[in-house]
């Protein structure tokens, strides 16, 4: 199928499933109840990033425009620019990597200071459980310690849990996956593309709109499906677990697990549909995959090849 290649999404653009949290953030600031720190919770490649700096670029332009940023002030451009002194984004180096506690030093360093410009001071911590447990406990200090028109807003990937002592102190706002229609609508415009290939990506995305994206970026149907096919292989017994889990040396394991998990969820789901039943031993294997997902984003150090050749045996037990 052909796909458009799509403009690239900028940093903080407003999404169409977000807007009555938008509104909502956007009543507690005019009405001076904004809490000290906010946390987003949803699955991941919904968008959360994209709203949490497009609420900072919000809250530091001084000529906002129907509760959004004019995007043309001195504050609005510093903050565009990237070079925004007010403001910190604190980030694993690379994906799947910790946040350590030296990055979490350097915030409560800069929770202190005095702005700049002024005006807020905001701490963007994305995604709050990649912090190692130290970085975790030295971040609490920093919570526990609300200053004045500073803001730590925290994006919560739901990969793993948060320290509940981290949540407490916080105001979550949970975003859960869009309404596939709005999902689906968001996605075709963007890839000025038919229906049926829009509604195939948001399928093997999980309904995720900006993975969906992703892949169509990418081009990642084709080898999504080539995955699968080797999956249905081992399932049905006409591929050998083991050699067929060597086909896949060297891609990254978290990128493979994700396609497993949505393939094997449709599968579940699929069977419900048409009133059956799945088996305890289908179930086990879902867990299973749900807890090596854990476990890899626990940074246990895991050989990939050897955890897809037992995902490969299990799924092949599994039928
Ligand atoms: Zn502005």
């Amino acid at each position: 199928m052909a796909i458009a290649s799509p403009a690239p999404l900028s940093l903080g653009q407003a999404l169409p499933w977000q807007d009555e949290q938008w509104q909502q953030l956007c009543y507690l600031l005019n009405s001076n109840r904004l809490p000290h720190a906010i946390m987003l919770s949803g699955a991941q490649d919904t968008g959360k990033r994209h709203f949490a700096e497009r609420f900072v670029q919000r809250l530091f332009c001084t000529r906002p425009v129907d509760d959004g940023a004019c995007g043309e002030c001195k504050q609005c451009r510093l903050y565009l620019s990237g070079g925004h002194p007010d403001f910190r984004r604190i980030e694993p180096e690379a994906a799947g990597k910790a946040i350590s506690i030296n990055a979490i030093r350097e915030l409560s360093e800069f929770a202190v200071i005095t702005a700049h410009q002024q005006n807020w001071k905001i701490a963007l911590v994305a995604p709050v459980e990649a912090m190692t447990l130290n970085a975790a406990n030295a971040f609490l200090k920093t919570l526990e310690e609300p200053r004045e028109k500073t803001l730590l807003l925290l994006v919560h990937d739901q990969l793993a849990p948060v320290l509940p002592t981290i949540r407490s102190r916080c105001r979550v706002l949970s975003q859960g996956l869009p309404p596939p229609a709005v999902a689906r609508d968001w996605l075709a415009e963007r890839l000025r593309n038919d229906g049926a290939s829009v509604d195939e990506l948001l399928a093997r995305a999980g309904g995720r709109p900006l993975r969906a994206l992703g892949f169509a970026e990418a081009n990642t149907l084709d080898d999504i499906a080539r995955f699968e096919q080797v999956l249905k292989q081992v399932q049905t017994g006409e591929a050998a677990p083991i050699t067929s889990a060597a086909a896949f040396e060297g891609q990254p394991l978290n990128q493979l697990l994700e396609w497993l998990l949505v393939y094997y969820s449709r599968q579940l789901i699929t069977t419900a549909q048409r009133g059956g039943k799945a088996e305890p031993r289908q179930f086990a294997f879902y867990d299973l995959l749900l807890s090596t997902r854990k476990k890899l984003e626990s940074k246990t150090n895991l050989n990939p090849q050897l955890v897809l050749e037992e995902l490969f045996l299990s799924l092949s037990q599994s039928a």
